[in-house]
């Protein structure tokens, strides 16, 4: 390229280079308002991301979309700036890792692996040796000859995910793949998942409804509510600095408090109590509340208050919602609050963080 007469502006060389991306990407089923709203997005090449965001939101038919299992209403989508849009599924550098119970029962571990080879017409040799070679990557070669039913959930998982990788993809797409494992299952293969994207350096895109999931995997989060995104950021930006009142509740451990500046966030331990005996008068960074719950959690007390301090000019519907603060065992310990009491809730002004509205207005309630 020309060094003398750039015509890229220079900041877009120092951006790193993305897998996906999506413009103005929209779906739009038969009827009502889309499933994907004309989002946008890049998704950094070797990064994990993932989808995170209520049910219904969107996130499958966007990995669909990316997929290829799902067709585009408008906009596009890009892997390594290559227009993949309209390409059949095989012909994009994708591939979708389904659950391990999609496997079939029938083929040893092996033979699952190497199945597409076979579909392609590659001869057995070829494919058995390649299928081996994946199934070394992820310690599953000496099982390469068991049944899935021969195999645990998570020794399962793992022949799911080598079969994915056997197309060689850039983009590995997973949906969900966690939920149907039982509790300690996930959280195991939550860390071999994570593993197996730094050692490949693949790009991962990961839906969950999940935002502990989220945030123990990703990269990058983003955030979706009813087809559009809401936030983009690493889980501790996101967490430390919620967008929307819609994130902060999401995303949970945040108080959404109505102030005569509007709505602020405030985390839920990041919020400090005081016998009301004691209260400060009352100002800009503090709140009246009554304690109406205790819950022992082990290392920290979760309290829940009701706000009934608000006056008259700012009350609104949320006035009446519940907070939560977060004490530790000990200081709990050292100062226990009952049901009932009247505590102020105070909080540093850094603490506090301004809302957006929702992007898009909540769904009205049929009654
Ligand atoms: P999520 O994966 O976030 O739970 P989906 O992407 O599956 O959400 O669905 C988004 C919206 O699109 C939902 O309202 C859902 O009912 C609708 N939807 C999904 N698939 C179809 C389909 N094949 N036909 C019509 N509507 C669909
Ligand atoms: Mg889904």
């Amino acid at each position: 390229m020309n060094a003398i007469t750039p015509t890229i502006p220079s900041n877009q060389h120092a951006a790193p280079p993305a897998a996906i991306e999506l413009v103005a990407l929209t779906k739009r089923y038969a009827q009502g308002s889309p499933a994907v709203d004309s989002i946008n997005l890049r998704i950094t090449s070797g990064s994990y991301c993932c989808l995170l965001g209520p049910s219904g939101c969107g996130k499958s038919t966007t990995l669909r979309m990316i997929a290829g299992h799902e067709s585009v209403s408008s906009g596009d989508i890009l892997l390594e700036n290559r227009n993949i849009t309209n390409l059949p599924a095989a012909q994009r550098g994708t591939a979708m890792m389904f659950q391990s119970f999609a496997l079939f029962p029938h083929l040893s571990a092996l033979d699952n692996v190497a199945f597409s080879l076979k579909m392609k017409g590659m001869g057995k040799a070829e494919r058995h040796t390649r299928a081996k070679d994946l199934l070394d990557r992820v310690a599953m070669g000496a099982l390469a000859e068991r049944k899935p039913a021969e195999l645990s959930g998570g020794q399962q998982q793992r022949v799911a995910l080598a079969r994915a990788l056997i197309t060689q993809p850039k983009v590995l797409l997973l949906d969900e793949p966690l939920s149907a494992l039982d509790p300690f299952l996930r959280i195991q293969m939550r860390a071999e998942l994570r593993r197996w994207q730094k050692e490949l350096g693949l790009t991962f895109i990961h839906v969950t409804h999940s935002q502990e999931e989220a945030m123990a995997l990703a990269d990058t989060m983003v955030v979706m509510n009813h087809g559009l995104i809401e936030q983009v950021g690493s889980p501790h930006e996101i967490y430390n600095r919620p967008a929307s009142e819609f994130v902060a509740r999401f995303m949970g451990g945040h108080n959404v408090l109505d102030t005569p500046a509007g709505k602020i966030g405030v985390r839920t331990d990041h919020m400090q109590l005081t016998p009301a005996s004691q209260a400060a008068p009352e100002g800009p960074h503090n709140q009246r509340a009554v304690i109406t719950d205790v819950e022992y959690q082990g290392t920290y007390v979760l309290l829940g208050l009701q706000n009934p301090g608000i006056s008259q000019s700012v009350q609104t519907a949320h006035t009446t919602a519940e907070l939560s603060v977060m004490v530790s065992e000990a200081a709990f310990a050292a100062r226990p609050y009952a049901l009932g009491e009247a505590v102020q809730l105070s909080w540093a002004p850094e603490a506090a963080h301004r809302l957006q509205a929702e992007r898009c207005a909540p769904v009205t309630a049929t009654a």
